[in-house]
């Protein structure tokens, strides 16, 4: 008989709904979780143990969250000075070294370069005439990106190469003269995004991928399968593993990639944490993305998990919370609210993950 693994106290920096799946496999699992969020009833804080209500930089509530066995994060734009401070005291997972290319979409893509990955052609851009030369070299057409701080499409321009586009100068004042890339416009035939998770020994394991909708630049639905070639996911698959290898990362990662016509992925970019792109998990899968990653974390073993139906995740954005009344009537959906009590435009407010028997043969 094998022994009962010892429970562990979890610190949560960030306590949105990313926060609150992680601490509701944590209490599955008999772990503990305390959650450090300045928001009073933040969807995590509903669920977990312990709240700190502090900023994410105060040192004072890093210090009280370093009284945990393992600290980890929800969101990529975690204040790296206080994480770096914090593991000085305790023990973080994934290693902020991830986090610090994640921030930064130039270090980023050059990061996925390094590791053999193919990425869209870019620009550094720090001036309106570096814009307007990157611009010609990709025939007017691209994506302005703030370098750090933008999720869900904000700090996003489009040039599409017609007479209404902004002028450069007009697209950097925009973005408040940010420091930027300049991406060519990549004509893709879809999205896919692979959740990977590794352990400490440096196994890892990865869920199937799915293919991604996004609209006005959020994730609108994930489905897997995906409806991509299975030597497209295979690849995609291995690219992860070498992503994840090449950050010596601990826990759950997603890597989101563009398909081309003929099969190429181009690698968009990673987060160093459970991915939205991942929800369906919960559903559909013996082990879902975020008990994988708190295994990751806690030292547990990782087998890889049995995906037993097909599923599309749809996020309920804004008032699309409101839905969830007549989608509780369907026996093959499972919910999600994320216990948000107001709902603005472009908030993610829940998901829904419909099932289908997963065809055998
Ligand atoms: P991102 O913030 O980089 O994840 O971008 C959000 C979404 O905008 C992506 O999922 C794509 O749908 C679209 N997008 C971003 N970059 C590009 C690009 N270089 N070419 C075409 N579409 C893009």
């Amino acid at each position: 008989m094998g022994e009962q693994r010892p429970f562990q106290t979890i610190g949560i920096i960030g306590g949105g709904q990313l926060g609150r799946m992680l601490a509701l496999a944590a209490a599955r699992l008999g772990h503990k979780t305390i959650v450090l969020d300045p928001a009073e009833n933040c969807p995590a804080a509903q669920v977990c143990n312990g709240h700190i209500i502090a900023a994410y930089d105060d040192t004072s509530a890093l210090y009280e969250l370093s009284t945990c066995d393992v600290v980890t994060f929800e969101f990529e734009n975690v204040d790296l000075e206080a994480i770096r401070a914090l593991q000085k005291r305790s023990h973080v997972a994934p290693n902020p070294g991830a986090l610090e290319i994640s921030q930064d979409r130039l270090t980023e893509k050059r990061f996925l370069k390094d590791a053999g990955l193919t990425t869209v052609a870019f620009e550094n851009i720090e001036d309106a005439i570096q814009l307007e030369k990157a611009l010609g070299a990709f025939d007017g057409k691209g994506i302005l990106k703030t370098r750090r701080f933008g999720y869900d499409g904000k700090g996003q321009i489009s040039f599409k190469g017609r007479s209404d586009d902004p002028t450069p100068a007009n697209a950097l004042d925009q973005i408040a003269y940010a420091p930027a890339i300049l991406e060519a416009f990549v004509p893709f035939t879809s999205e896919i995004s692979v959740i990977i998770t590794r352990g400490t020994d440096g196994e890892s394991v990865c869920f199937d991928p799915a293919g991604n909708v996004h609209m006005d630049g959020i994730l609108h639905t994930s489905t897997v399968p995906a409806a991509v070639p299975h030597l497209t996911l295979q690849n995609a698959q291995a690219h992860a593993e070498r992503v994840a290898q090449a950050l010596n990362y601990v826990g759950t990662l997603g890597l989101e990639f563009f398909v081309l016509n003929d099969g190429t992925l181009i690698a968009n970019e990673f987060a160093p944490r459970v991915h939205n792109s991942g929800h369906w998990t919960e559903a559909a899968c013996t082990i879902d993305q975020f008990e994988m990653h708190i295994r990751a974390i806690t030292g547990w073993p990782l087998p890889q998990p049995v995906r037993h139906s097909n599923a599309v995740m749809e996020n309920l954005i804004g008032n699309d919370i409101a839905k969830l009344a007549t989608l509780a009537e369907l026996g093959e959906a499972k919910l999600h609210d994320y216990g948000k009590s107001e709902a603005r435009p472009g908030r993610k407010m829940g998901h829904v993950t419909r099932l289908t028997p997963k065809n055998i043969g």
